[in-house]
């Protein structure tokens, strides 16, 4: 499924509708380059799920834990990571195959660790049609 935004509101909808109907145990996995609006769009999952707090990337940890929102929410940035130890090292498998939502931006970068089932997101920028136009294409979930 391929869908365009024109905007960040837009993005953050889509985020927000994914959020809504967001299923116990599912891994959402997120790529895109750097300012293409994974953060965007997840700030749109966390209002679906209903959680209140700010969520911003967790720059300085690899995960961010959220408990408030209807499900359970793990928001990872493995951006920084330097060794798939890292991740052993904060026991990721309990939240990958947990009853919570995970998110990961830039899951490509720990795909040898990524559970069989998930649901994959990718967003791209396409400077022909403008500055703030997103191509966001999704595979693995059912609408
Ligand atoms: P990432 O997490 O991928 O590095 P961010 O979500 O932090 O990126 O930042 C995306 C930036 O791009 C934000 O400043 C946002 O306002 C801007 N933006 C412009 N158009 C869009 C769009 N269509 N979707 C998402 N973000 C957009
Ligand atoms: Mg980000």
């Amino acid at each position: 499924m391929i869908i365009e935004t024109y905007n960040a509101n837009e993005t953050f909808k889509l985020g927000e509708e994914i959020g809504r109907k967001a299923l116990p145990g599912q891994v959402y996995t997120l790529n895109g380059d750097l300012g293409v609006g994974k953060t965007v769009f997840t700030q749109g999952v966390g209002k679906g799920l209903g959680i209140m707090e700010p969520i911003n990337s967790p720059t300085f940890t690899i995960i961010q834990e959220y408990e408030e929102g209807r499900l359970p929410f793990y928001h990872f940035d493995v951006y920084r990571i330097g060794d798939i130890e890292e991740m052993e090292e904060i026991g990721y498998d309990d939240y990958f195959f947990g009853q919570g939502v995970c998110l990961i931006e830039w899951a490509e970068l720990i795909e040898e660790i990524l559970p069989p089932d998930l649901i994959s997101i990718t967003i791209e920028k396409d400077l022909e049609k403008g500055f703030d136009y997103r191509k966001i294409t999704i595979t693995g979930l059912e609408f």
